[in-house]
């Protein structure tokens, strides 16, 4: 557990949440301000800052209880599809420094747009995969 870490709080019972699943490893729950009704937050409790830092084993299991809660949402929402969402970094909008898993019921038509989308110009798609390739380590 990490002080002043809000979600480390909710985990240790500390700060109250509407629990929708937990066990010896992940905890999920509603998000106060949902982006729509029954938006879910999926969290290691041990803390981890973000993605770089999670260990792989419970990343994996993580996924494992993220799609568990979306199958759930389908069935007990009526939810068509839900949105899988993980803002890693400040940058990327990431608020709270506890890895978490935004996991969004979709309806249709619920107004919800998805973000723009832009055209790559000449060599620039080839130049930028060559980047990332060169520089993706297996380990
Ligand atoms: P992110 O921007 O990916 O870090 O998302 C953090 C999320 O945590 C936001 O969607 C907040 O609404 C949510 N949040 C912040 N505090 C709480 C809280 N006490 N209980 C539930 N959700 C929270
Ligand atoms: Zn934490």
């Amino acid at each position: 557990m990490k002080t002043n870490c809000i979600f480390c709080k909710i985990i240790s019972g500390d700060i109250p949440a509407y629990k929708v699943y937990e066990d010896s490893y992940v905890l999920a729950f509603l998000d106060i301000a949902p982006v729509n009704p029954g938006h879910v937050l999926v969290v290691p409790k041990i803390h981890s800052s973000n993605l770089d830092d999670i260990d792989e084993l419970m990343l994996g299991y993580l996924m494992k209880v993220v799609r568990l809660i979306g199958r759930s949402m389908k069935k007990s929402l009526g939810a068509n599809g839900y949105n899988v969402i993980i803002n890693n970094g400040a940058v990327a909008g990431q608020l709270i420094d506890h890895c978490h898993v935004h996991l969004i019921p979709r309806h249709p038509k619920d107004g919800l747009t998805p973000w723009p989308q832009a055209k790559y110009k000449d060599d620039e798609p080839r130049k930028l995969a060559a980047k990332i390739k060169a520089n993706v380590i297996v380990c």
